[in-house]
């Protein structure tokens, strides 16, 4: 089996979030399974000099951009039995950040001809091309409308993953008929057209061969109204094809036993000397008081507003609050003045800083996740690796990974609450203080937490099982 991975980030080469997780992580559980997999993405100017240095160029083409030709140099790095190739163009691709440019439609479509180019330039025919989110919406359109008929393309069926129904890639039609080179003809609501403009993550709906999110929960969510982000009609139409895996973690990546202070689910004696730590760096009080901590953009998605309605009182408690994140102005300066008001509790670190992250996650005892939706989410999981227990709303991934601890039973793996009520969230979270208050309960549900199996190879074995009904399929999606 071959398998192509199309995405715009990939750990450990580049990262904004969760994608790059997946695109890492996923690629080398399915090698171990035996697949066949590589991956393709841009070649970013943020990628460090220690990668670039290993790229061997491999192919140089032009690629069409409507009526310009565009210099495409395919780059390869192979690491644990994964090849990668880079897409070479620096006017696109070599800049101070990964996204957020007037061009963006400009870049994603070359990138999405670049790939589908260069499957015959290095005459790599994967069986299935396996696409993430709206960057990349646009192969399987154009591998069935444009590339059907050209040899080796007619086999190859598609994969589309939706790690993030809100991020569609929405552009004027220009973008489809001018840089992509599609007819207007499929400016039309049956194909592109989204409310006057074309739609990039609506062409991967109509067209790939199964549809896929990052969690069973996400799956039935998003056929509704609420979470469909106005593509819950589109979806409902493609009910049949539509799974929901959910993610895993690299355990190897995220690991307690590894560190100067290693810790165990059987020996929690380390995790105390990490919360010393984390305080010290802080300038926290060392203290044996819950440290709760957010690592996370800080964006209304994650259920921010909840936490602005109701952080005076959840600080009435004897409790330590750390937020590591960036994003929208309004919440960053939320947590800024709360950090600069309650100077004794409460530390605040604006930017992306991946090693800090890790010490949070390895020195707090709750961590805090009350998202207004949630296609996986991985921070959940991460700190429950760490023994930071959960405090989640029960939405998407969230509902499928965390367990509220139940008394009765003693099972749990952190604690949950189901309406995007500021109140559930501070019961649950005053709750959550009083058992942290009874060590060996604590101690039991950190243990659950932290034996709790989040790793890739349920979740990978699952994806090759798809890939191989599909390739057993005599035909591809009509649409
Ligand atoms: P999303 O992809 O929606 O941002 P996820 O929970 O799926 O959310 O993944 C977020 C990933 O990014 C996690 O690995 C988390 O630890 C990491 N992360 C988020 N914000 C920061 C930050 N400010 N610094 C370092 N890592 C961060």
């Amino acid at each position: 089996m071959k398998v192509l991975f199309a995405v715009s980030e990939c750990v450990p080469f580049i990262k904004s979030g969760g994608l790059a997780d997946v695109a890492g992580a996923l690629p080398k559980e399915l090698r171990k399974l035996g697949t066949d997999v590589r991956v393709i993405l841009p070649k970013y100017g943020g990628i460090s000099a220690h990668f670039k240095d290993q790229m061997r160029k491999v192919k140089e083409f032009t690629v069409a951009v409507g009526w310009r030709q565009q210099y495409c140099g395919i780059e390869e790095y192979r690491e644990n039995g994964v090849t990668y190739y880079f897409v070479d163009n620096e006017y696109y691709f070599a800049r101070d950040r990964l996204y957020g440019f007037v061009d963006e439609g400009e870049r994603y479509a070359y990138f999405t001809r670049a790939v589908l180019e260069a499957i015959g330039e290095l005459e790599f025919y994967p069986d299935v091309i396996h696409c993430h989110d709206w960057h990349t919406a646009m192969i399987p359109f154009l591998l069935r409308t444009e590339y059907q008929d050209r040899g080796g393309y007619a086999f190859i069926r598609t994969v589309f993953t939706i790690h993030n129904l809100q991020f569609q890639g929405i552009y004027p039609f220009s973008v489809m008929t001018d840089l992509l080179g599609i007819p207007q003809r499929y400016a039309h609501p049956d194909y592109l057209e989204f409310h006057g403009c074309m739609n990039f993550m609506k062409g991967a709906l109509i067209s790939a061969d199964i549809i896929t999110t990052v969690s069973p929960t996400y799956k039935d969510e998003i056929l509704q109204p609420y979470y469909g982000e106005r593509l819950d009609g589109v979806l409902k139409l493609r009910e049949r094809e539509l799974v929901g895996i959910v993610n895993g973690i690299d355990d190897g990546e995220y690991d307690p036993g590894q560190g100067d202070h290693p810790f165990f689910s059987g020996n929690l004696h380390g995790k105390k000397i990490n919360k010393e730590q984390l305080q010290e760096r802080l300038d926290l009080e060392k203290r044996d008081v819950p440290v709760i901590s957010i690592i996370s953009r800080l964006t209304a998605q994650k259920g921010l507003d909840l936490i602005r309605a109701v952080l005076h009182e959840m600080l009435e408690e004897d409790v330590q609050f750390i937020v590591l994140g960036s994003g929208d102005w309004e919440y960053e300066q939320f947590f800024r003045e709360a950090a600069a008001a309650n100077p004794d509790k409460v530390r605040v670190q604006i930017g992306f800083d991946e090693a800090l992250a890790k010490q949070i996650y390895r020195g707090s005892d709750v961590f805090l996740m009350p998202s207004r939706f949630e296609p996986c989410g991985l921070g959940q999981m991460i700190a429950m690796r760490y023994g930071a227990l959960p405090l989640v709303r029960e939405t998407g991934g969230l509902n499928d990974t965390v367990h509220s601890y139940d008394e009765e039973t003693g099972s749990g793996n952190g604690f949950s609450f189901a309406n995007f009520n500021a109140h559930d969230m501070l019961y649950t979270y005053r709750r959550a203080i009083r058992l942290y208050e009874q060590e060996e309960v604590w101690a039991r549900i950190v243990k659950n937490a932290m034996e709790t199996d989040n790793s890739w190879a349920q979740s990978a074995f699952k994806y090759n099982q798809l890939y191989s009904d599909l390739t057993s399929r005599s035909e591809s999606h009509v649409f």
